[in-house]
């Protein structure tokens, strides 16, 4: 019993920013609360760090004329954000409560209390769902042409999906690859017709449609993709050295249906700046932009997440420090 009490115990201090999230939108959050005295909380979640921890080498984040890999880029981050005085908790918040004053962010062990909430808690890419896939990812299978494209010059790839990311990202791997496939599992593009013509345009893109990877071939890195008809039920190889998956994010909003008010695809609707539905509660990053989806715009959108908080906080007076 007295070990239930303990798990549901409420924290005794107020903070006055919880910033929920710890990738590239939430540190920054981080940094500019802490550094403008706010007391700060980080709930940084068991698997922290975001997508950038997913990634290799980052080479479009301004200031790293050398590439940086993504995991460091974090660990520099989440120092610069501790030198601040940000605290940080390793747990994943389960849930919330935003109907209350102050506003409440529960874990499995704790509830902790702010006066602005700041949402940073991304999305988070689909996947196939392949064995085959999970072992080779970051070994030929991606999610993100922007960050890894770079890495197959001269190659073949692959990319499942046909809707717009799909389209851009093979487009943009074509300025690398010597050809790229796209898999598609209808005979009809979803993406809208001015990115359908470009790649339409574009030699070095050719279409299979009607299709499915029924699984990623290779032991250490990717060397093929076993494809299957779905009119005919054929299956063919095709040899690829990278697989690229566009079939939608995520955006980890899970926990705040019913609190906030989110988009039909569940991302987070923001108004004014990074003002949600609910008053001293922001959000930022991929959990509402499905556009721009960078580390740079997460952590400019960090920044402004954090500045309105401020704003926020001051107007209506409730600095706690
Ligand atoms: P999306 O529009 O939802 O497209 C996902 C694609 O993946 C669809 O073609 C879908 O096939 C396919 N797919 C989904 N699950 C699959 C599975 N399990 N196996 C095989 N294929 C699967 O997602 P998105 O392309 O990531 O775009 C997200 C949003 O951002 C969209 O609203 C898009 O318009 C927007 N966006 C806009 C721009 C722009 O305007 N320039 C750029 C990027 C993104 P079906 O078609 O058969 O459903």
């Amino acid at each position: 019993m007295s070990h239930q009490v303990a798990r549901t115990a409420v924290k005794s201090v107020i903070y006055d920013v919880i910033v929920i999230g710890s990738g590239p939108a939430g540190l920054t959050a981080a940094v500019y609360s802490g550094r403008a005295l706010l007391k700060t909380l980080v709930v940084a979640g068991t698997v922290s760090g975001g997508q950038l921890m997913l990634t290799t080498e980052v080479e479009n984040f301004p200031g790293f004329e050398e590439p940086i890999l993504g995991p460091d880029l974090i660990q520099r981050m989440t120092k610069q954000a501790q030198r601040f005085g940000a605290e940080f908790v390793q747990e994943d918040a389960t849930n919330v409560d935003f109907r209350t004053r102050p506003l409440r962010v529960k874990t499995a062990s704790q509830t902790y209390e702010s006066n602005a909430v700041i949402i940073a808690t991304g999305a988070s890419a689909k996947w196939l769902g392949l064995d085959s896939e999970t072992r080779l990812r970051g070994k030929g299978v991606s999610s993100c042409a922007t960050c890894d494209g770079f890495f197959f010059r001269g190659r073949d790839t692959v990319t499942v999906g046909g809707g717009d990311v799909a389209i851009e990202d093979t487009v943009f791997l074509t300025k690398f690859v010597n050809h790229a496939t796209m898999v598609h599992r209808r005979e009809e593009l979803r993406a809208s017709k001015i990115l359908q013509e470009r790649a339409f345009k574009n030699p070095k893109i050719s279409f299979v449609w009607d299709s499915v990877v029924e699984e990623i071939l290779g032991e250490k890195k990717v060397e093929g993709a076993r494809i299957r008809n779905v009119k005919t039920g054929k299956q063919n190889v095709l040899k690829c050295d990278g697989v690229f998956i566009a079939i939608g994010h995520q955006p980890n909003t899970g926990i705040f249906q019913g609190q906030i008010e989110l988009d039909q695809k569940g991302y987070i609707m923001t108004n004014q700046g990074t003002a949600t539905s609910v008053e001293g509660v922001f959000a930022c990053g991929d959990v509402h932009d499905f556009k721009y989806r960078q580390a740079i715009t997460a952590a400019g959108e960090g920044c402004r997440a954090a500045m309105d908080a401020e704003d926020y906080l001051e107007e209506k007076s409730i600095h706690v420090h």
